[in-house]
């Protein structure tokens, strides 16, 4: 369907204001904040539409399936691996406009949202009712939390509250049909079911392949009174990983341990020279929550356990300590480019997860990665969980630095894989990881892939994601392939 055509078919279905098809609007839904978008800008929609209501999510849906048009679902685009980039053209379907507490259920521990509420808005409109969405991702402040469920987002406290998907108790969507369901059983309150397939768990991190999700059902947890920071300094990647062990054996739970390398703690210092991190091979925080004398005894009790490991040890319960000492955390991602005068931070590579013991092994093989192709790297990130960030720095305007940072992004992948863990510990596949499906999951993708097409039998939704592009001109269900339904669509001209 020709865009000019389609852009007044679907003002016909909503109302005019709702579609948008001028070619200099449609540049800003080509993008997520993916390396993968900036170095290929090229995925423009042939329309963007913005809902306002579950059933004009339905509509279009159901308008794209019988017109075969792809459909991409897009949050606030903040996902690092192309996920709402519309790569096959079409529909982006935008969900801001769907942003409303539907209903705050605090007796039951729970509340209905709209899946565009920002992450950041949800619990500052929580707070005054002593109640918290837990998951935290770095990104809180302008992520949307239907974006959150549909890449199974996590946070620093992961550790202990688990990912985005552990806090979804049921979620409507729009299934690739057009037809609307209710997962987690229609009308339920209930805080746990045993009830039939666990269909909220399949649409959770499923990046929008099978569905659009409408609105979420949430399990919140009342706000704990008190927290402790522990902050250590270690000369040596093996202790800081022992130190994490030292903890669980010492039967503390953190909600968070996070680790700076040496060239976080000098990026922090550049970018904020007020907070002199003492040089180390490695700097741990870790957090605990709950009653007040209880995270002081956790605190003490974790700062005794890995007094013999670390070099410098610290604790805090005061919240204005705590914040200094966390701000040392939170500022590192913006941090990371200041160790490479002029240069910027590639989003590739940038999300792997290990086994815990395999923590020193992954850091330092992103260090020897980094030397051997030329490209600078700091990293950080949860190691109680295991996950890592490498922030890759890079001269944007050299080709070569971007073959080669793609080249090292490859490499941390597959030593993700080596070392028994994953390529993606909370960001997700997008386009960027697809290829490295079929090695991670092995049979299982094909599993998956019979779950998509008996879902989404003429493929239409956001395709091109999670499954390597080979597998997207796959045989679909109804004798079509998927590649064909998937066909781009005429871009616009630039
Ligand atoms: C500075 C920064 C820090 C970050 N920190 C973290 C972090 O700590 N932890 C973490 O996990 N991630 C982090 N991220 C990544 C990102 O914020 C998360 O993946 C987030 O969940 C994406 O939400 P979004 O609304 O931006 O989704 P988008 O980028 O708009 O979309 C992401 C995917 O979800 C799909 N999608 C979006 N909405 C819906 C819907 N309603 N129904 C179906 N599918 C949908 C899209 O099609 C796409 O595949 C960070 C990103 C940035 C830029």
């Amino acid at each position: 369907m020709e865009r000019a055509a389609l852009a007044a078919a679907l003002r016909a279905l909503l109302s005019p204001a709702q579609v948008i098809d001028h070619p200099a609007e449609l540049r800003a839904f080509a993008h997520d904040a993916s390396f993968f978008a900036q170095v290929s800008p090229q995925h423009v929609p042939d329309v963007v539409v913005a809902p306002n209501t579950a059933e004009e999510v339905a509509r279009v849906v159901r308008f794209a399936a019988e017109h075969r048009v792809p459909v991409t679902p897009r949050g606030t685009a903040t996902g690092q691996t192309g996920g709402a980039v519309p790569i096959h053209g079409g529909i982006v379907v935008t969900l801001h406009h769907l942003r409303r507490v539907l209903e705050l259920d605090a007796p039951n521990l729970q509340v209905v949202v709209e899946p565009g509420i920002v992450h950041a808005d949800l619990n500052a409109y929580l707070k005054p009712h002593g109640l918290i969405f837990p998951p935290d991702p770095g990104s809180s402040r302008m992520c949307s939390v239907g974006g959150m469920a549909a890449n199974n987002a996590h946070g620093m406290r992961a550790m202990k509250y688990g990912g985005t998907g552990h806090w979804v108790l049921g979620l409507e969507v729009v299934l690739p049909t057009g037809e609307i369901i209710t997962t987690g059983s229609v009308g339920s309150r209930s805080l746990q079911s045993s009830s039939g397939y666990e269909l909220t768990k399949l649409f959770v991190g499923a990046e929008g392949t099978l569905g659009i999700i409408t609105k979420l059902r949430l399990k919140l947890l009342p706000i704990p009174p008190a927290r402790a920071l522990v902050l250590a300094l270690f000369d040596e990647l093996e202790r800081a990983g022992e130190a994490v062990n030292a903890t669980f054996a010492a039967g503390i739970l953190p909600t968070a341990i996070e680790i700076l390398d040496r060239g976080a703690i000098q990026a922090v210092n550049l970018y904020r020279p007020a907070l002199k991190l003492p040089p180390a091979e490695a700097l741990l925080l870790f957090e605990v929550d709950g009653n007040p004398p209880g995270v002081r005894d956790d605190a003490e009790r974790i700062t005794s356990a890995i007094a013999t490991l670390a070099t410098h040890t610290e604790w805090a319960d005061d919240p204005a300590r705590i914040a200094a000492l966390w701000e040392a955390r939170s500022v590192v991602g913006a941090a990371a480019s200041m160790v490479r005068p002029g240069a910027v931070r590639a989003y590739c590579g940038e999300d792997i997860c290990v086994p815990l013991a395999q923590v020193p092994a992954a850091l330092r093989g992103i260090a020897r990665l980094s030397e051997q192709h030329g490209i600078p790297a700091v990293t950080y990130g949860h190691i109680g969980g295991g996950g890592l960030h490498a922030g890759l720095l890079i001269e944007p305007a050299n080709p070569e630095e971007i073959a080669r940072v793609q080249a090292m992004a490859d490499a941390i992948h597959q030593l993700a894989l080596d070392l028994g863990g994953t390529v993606t510990g909370e960001h997700g596949v997008g386009v960027v990881r697809a290829p490295y499906m079929p090695r991670e999951h092995g049979p299982a993708l094909a599993t998956m892939w019979a779950i998509k097409r008996a879902l989404d039998p003429h493929g239409i939704m956001n395709p091109g994601k999670i499954f390597p592009a080979e597998w997207h001109g796959m045989e679909s269900t109804d004798g079509e392939t998927v590649q064909a339904a998937a066909r781009p669509i005429a871009a616009p001209s630039r």
